[in-house]
């Protein structure tokens, strides 16, 4: 039987030379792929209490909002500037490749509420920490990240202590 590793391909040089892109729709293509993503992302999640998915965008909504309607949670989205109509808070920070602006909805995360971050892989873990301090500027509580992939090379967990962090799939 294949594994999820078995599905994702590697593109060398993509979006710029040196970077090597691990791709998910080669995992999305295939339906056997993509239930086990979906399985084994939600695996990483037995035995968490929490109240809510938060997700970031692209990637982020096509694994959470399956996850959030298996386990019948709320799924809410982080999406890039200019995105959401109604009042937003928002975060700038560094990526891999330049620089990044998300925002929320101001009203979608109660204080209090327990927070699941999904996203598909960490890479500087730059987008996540954003990601997880807009959680906390609203008062609620970041319970776990769960990521598909992690490129544990470039030390993007360091920017995550004090966090309970899991991926299924680990390059080093
Ligand atoms: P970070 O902020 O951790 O440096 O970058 C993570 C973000 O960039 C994630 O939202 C992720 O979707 C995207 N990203 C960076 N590198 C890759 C990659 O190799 N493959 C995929 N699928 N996404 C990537």
């Amino acid at each position: 039987m294949k594994k999820l590793e078995d599905y994702v391909l590697s593109i060398p040089d993509f979006p710029e030379p040196g970077v090597i892109f691990r791709d998910v729709t080669s995992i999305l293509q295939d339906a056997d792929g993509l239930k086990l993503a979906i399985d084994e992302l939600q695996n990483l999640l037995e035995g968490v209490d929490f109240d809510v998915i938060v997700g970031t965008e692209s990637r982020g909504f096509i694994f959470g909002v399956p996850i959030a309607y298996n386990l019948h949670k709320p799924f809410v989205p982080i999406r890039k500037k200019g995105k959401l109509p109604r009042e937003t808070i928002s975060r700038t920070y560094n990526l891999e490749y330049g620089t990044a602006t998300i925002e929320m909805h101001k009203d979608d995360i109660k204080p209090g509420q327990r927070v699941v971050l999904v996203d598909d892989l960490i890479a500087t873990g730059g987008t996540i920490e954003a990601c997880a301090k807009m959680v906390e500027q609203q008062g609620a509580k970041v319970e776990k990240i769960i990521f598909l992939m992690e490129l544990a090379g470039l030390k993007g967990r360091d920017k995550l202590k004090g966090y309970d962090v899991a991926s299924v799939i680990r390059y080093e």
